[in-house]
């Protein structure tokens, strides 16, 4: 059977795919106590650190109290467009929940933070979370990815289908893999709702995807 008539199944990073913003970024910016934190971003982009040491020293160099952190999460918005999007997974497939595969926090006393990365693996220290792990199980369907940063880069080329915007567009671009441009969620919705039903016709959905825009 072609890929494209496979029962698809969805995989969405977060920071700044599935939310409005990178929340990771904005709360190691607002509750670092100096700027180390930046030189450790420049070390992790030029490929002189790995991601999971970047986080954990970022995450750990962090001063705030649980209640102050979530006080800020209860400001995060989702993109409008997820909620119908769960809706529409949820009815097509029965499922119960969301699986989550995510990288860990515990709040310490005099509000030190302690990271950890359940999800790392040392053969892809692109990132803290080997995403395209979490794919593995599910070759059996048309995988759909949606990320937007560097650390999407493996689940992104592992994946049947890609939407992708900023840092992963970019290395995309110069890959030259095909994929979806997205900046909200809507484009995703929108292809879902034409490939809900495997068995029915594929032409419904309008364009290909540019390939290697
Ligand atoms: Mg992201």
């Amino acid at each position: 059977m072609p890929r494209s008539l496979l029962k698809p199944v969805l995989f969405f990073d977060f920071d700044n795919t599935l939310m409005q913003g990178d929340i990771l970024d904005e709360v190691i910016e607002k509750y670092s106590p100096n700027e180390a934190w930046r030189d450790w971003e420049d070390a992790w982009a030029k490929g002189h650190l790995p991601a999971r040491d970047c986080l954990r020293l970022q995450v750990e160099n962090m001063r705030v109290s649980r209640e102050r952190l979530f006080g800020d999460l209860t400001r995060v918005r989702i993109d409008p467009a997820f909620v119908p999007l769960i809706r529409h997974i949820l009815r097509s497939n029965g499922i119960d929940g969301i699986p989550i595969f995510a990288n860990d926090l515990r709040f310490l006393a005099n509000d030190r933070l302690a990271a950890s990365f359940p999800f790392y693996d040392p053969a892809c220290d692109r990132s803290a979370n080997a995403k395209a792990r979490h794919l593995v199980p599910y070759r059996a369907n048309r995988i759909i990815f949606a990320g937007d940063g560097h650390s999407d880069l493996d689940a992104a080329l592992a994946a049947d289908v890609v939407f992708a915007k900023c840092a992963l567009a970019n290395e995309l671009d110069a890959r030259g893999v095909a994929f979806y441009p997205f900046d909200a969620l809507e484009p995703v919705l929108a292809y879902l709702e034409t490939v809900e039903d495997p068995l029915r016709e594929p032409a419904a959905w309008a364009a290909e995807p540019d390939e290697g825009r």
